[in-house]
């Protein structure tokens, strides 16, 4: 047995925290890696912190122009616009529903020419006409006759009763219309669209003064449920504006349907 100088072993020894390493050296390596790749992304994604203080100035100042302007400069404040909030404070509203009354219609004949042309055959064709044209706009229409059961109770965004004046010769002055709203609930918003859109399509001479104690207390506004507005006009004179009613009667149709259409977009 060859025994070595104490010196030589000393120096031959290997520390204990080396012999440590060496035998977790693959945990060693992957530390050292792991380690490495950390200090890269820090380094890599670590703005400089000369334009980390011109972002966080700019968006301070910019936040300011939000907020209180005189509020100091925030370090990092991101900036959100005002938005208003919108809530829906009442409920959507009913699909539109117009009632159409032809004036006499499952009731009487209304007035009458010598040649037997009847107030209610126009009035039937004016309301059949009127209902396509609506119809077309998307808009639900109920036809109605004169003392429908309907009427009871009726509730829609508007109703109209169509009747025409008499057919008798009075003078040259009897051409033209006649609009009366119901006393009950307010329909002058109503009557006046009706009013101009039908001045404007038939180029016929409006008559306010005219209106009849039938047609200011026309039984109609009596049955129908409070809040639906309602008007009954007079198209024309059965005797002067016959062949406007008869046989022309695009534009009477298109006037009532515009002044009706103008009245849905008021309340729309
Ligand atoms: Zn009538």
């Amino acid at each position: 047995m060859t025994s070595r100088p104490s010196g030589s072993r000393i120096k031959n020894e290997t520390p204990f925290i080396l012999k440590v390493l060496r035998r977790n050296v693959s945990i060693v390596a992957f530390l050292v890696v792991a380690m490495s790749g950390m200090i890269a992304v820090y380094w890599y994604f670590n703005p400089n912190p000369a334009s980390v203080e011109a972002v966080t100035g700019a968006v301070a100042a910019e936040s300011r122009d939000f907020f209180d302007p005189d509020a100091p400069l925030a370090p990092i404040l991101k900036p959100v616009k005002p938005v208003p909030v919108t809530q829906r404070t009442q409920q959507s509203p009913p699909p539109l529903r117009i009632g159409l009354i032809a004036g006499h219609r499952g009731n009487d004949s209304g007035t009458e020419c010598e040649d037997g042309l009847t107030e209610v055959e126009i009035t039937s064709d004016l309301v059949e006409k009127l209902a396509t044209v609506l119809r077309e706009s998307g808009i639900r229409i109920d036809s109605l006759d004169e003392f429908d059961p309907r009427l009871n109770n009726y509730f829609a965004t508007a109703l109209m009763s169509i009747h025409v004046d008499s057919c008798d010769y009075v003078n040259d002055l009897a051409t033209g219309f006649k609009i009366s709203g119901s006393p009950y609930t307010d329909s002058s918003q109503f009557s006046i669209c009706v009013q101009q859109a039908y001045v404007e399509a038939t180029n016929l001479p409006y008559h306010p003064n005219s209106i009849t104690p039938h047609m200011a207390d026309y039984h109609a506004f009596r049955e129908i449920s409070p809040g639906t507005p309602a008007l009954i006009i007079e198209v024309g004179f059965l005797h002067l504006d016959r062949d406007r009613l008869v046989n022309d009667s695009e534009d009477v149709v298109n006037g009532l349907a515009d002044g009706i259409l103008c009245y849905l977009e008021e309340v729309r």
